[in-house]
């Protein structure tokens, strides 16, 4: 593992310790391994009641996800993108009204938008939190703007006050898209607080294999606190059927499968003590990486806890791609979420968005670097990273 700041720098840097294990971004095997006899037996069930589609896990795992988030409606669907097509889709908007959306998130925000026949329009975001711009969505309303969706980036929710605030005054929904932040909290009032995804009328999330609570495949949910919305997008996500054979809106076939719904049910048991794993994490890069020229660390807004469904640096202008190649050498995956923004996407080009309009989803794409945080990560390999951050940068600056 000869890097090249090595060559460059001989007598300054001592070698990197050696990590103990090859780093991943992310390690399922390692995950699964540690409650293997408990998916063992929730797959086994699974295969002997042999109910595969909406079976009794489906119900049960709704039920304890809906606890978990304090009391809240869950809803099984398919997939987290489906979770904002089913939100928007129960909100009927006419066609052609406009749903405010990040100008830096995963594609899928905006692309539920559009394929409903509603209009996206961007957003730019904040660049310390990377979440949506309060100011620059009350700029983006319009008389034709039916709902704001918030993305809770990378474990850290959105200003949902002043969201909240917005969507009442010009009464608009807001849907949360909670994909990366399950778990996390917002402080609404001095003394209460509420989980991520049950604020506005609609919170979706995923449960992709790398989200923080992951089946093993795709699948997804929403959660809200109203009764009947909670009814309709049931309907929504089976096709819209109020009774077998009955179909009194046309919905989508979006559901849990019952075998993704039992792991599901084992690993949210376990949710909690990954979390705090992730946030002692995290903790640990604040520490080793608080002193480097070069790195911001990811900011915490006051107001919200942090899952770190990724912990994202953003690095010195025109160092980014440099430093990603140098850790590579080194061992070391990272990954840019994301390197594109949403308004500059080919498939978008019909909305008439050009470079320039949001510069600090732009600057982000061009900065940001997250960093392998998952929970099973050893302080050794974290110590092993920041070692590596720190020798790339003390090499640039000799
Ligand atoms: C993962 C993700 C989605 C999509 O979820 P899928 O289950 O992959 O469809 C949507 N929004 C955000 C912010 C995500 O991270």
């Amino acid at each position: 593992m000869a890097g090249f700041i090595f060559d460059q720098n001989p007598l300054f840097l001592p070698p990197l310790p050696t990590p103990t294990a090859p780093i991943h971004l992310l390690d399922l095997a390692a995950q699964h391994a540690a409650i293997q006899p408990e998916l063992d037996a929730a797959l086994q069930q699974v295969l002997r009641q042999a109910a595969f589609i909406q079976g009794p896990a489906v119900g049960e795992f709704a039920q304890e996800l809906g606890a978990y988030l304090g009391g809240a409606q869950v809803i099984p669907c398919g997939n987290g993108t489906d979770a904002l097509q089913l939100a928007l889709m129960s909100l009927r908007l006419p066609a052609g009204a406009e749903v405010i959306v990040p100008a830096f998130t995963y594609v899928a925000t905006m692309e539920a938008v559009a394929i409903l026949g509603l209009r996206p329009v961007c957003a730019d975001v904040l660049p310390d939190t990377f979440n949506l711009d309060p100011a620059a969505v009350a700029a983006a309303i319009t008389p034709r703007t039916g709902a704001i969706i918030a993305v809770h980036l990378f474990g850290q929710c959105a200003d949902l006050t002043a969201l909240t605030a917005l969507a009442r005054q010009h009464q608009l929904a807001l849907i949360e898209d909670n994909a990366q932040a399950i778990g996390a909290t917002w402080q609404l009032t001095e003394g209460k607080a509420a989980f991520a995804g049950t604020v506005g009328e609609v919170g979706t999330t995923s449960f992709f294999p790398s989200k923080n609570l992951g089946a093993l495949g795709d699948g997804g949910a929403l959660f809200t606190r109203d009764a009947a919305r909670a009814t309709y997008l049931r309907q929504l996500a089976n096709h819209g059927q109020t009774r077998k054979y009955y179909h009194e809106h046309i919905g989508l076939n979006s559901r849990l499968d019952t075998l993704q719904a039992a792991v599901l049910q084992v690993k949210l048991r376990h949710l909690p003590v990954w979390t705090a794993a992730r946030q002692r994490g995290a903790a640990h890069y604040d520490e080793a990486l608080g002193a480097v020229p070069g790195v911001q660390l990811p900011v915490r807004d006051p107001r919200s806890t942090h899952v770190f469904h990724q912990y994202t640096v953003t690095v010195e202008a025109g160092q980014r791609d440099a430093l990603q190649a140098f850790l590579r050498e080194q061992g070391v995956p990272s990954v840019v979420y994301y390197p594109v923004p949403t308004h500059l996407q080919p498939a978008y080009q019909y909305l008439g968005y050009q470079a320039g309009q949001f510069p600090v989803a732009e600057a982000l794409c061009r900065t940001v670097l997250s960093l392998p945080i998952h929970p099973s990560l050893m302080p050794e390999q974290q110590g092993y990273i920041a070692a590596a951050v720190r020798a790339f940068f003390a090499g640039r600056s000799s």
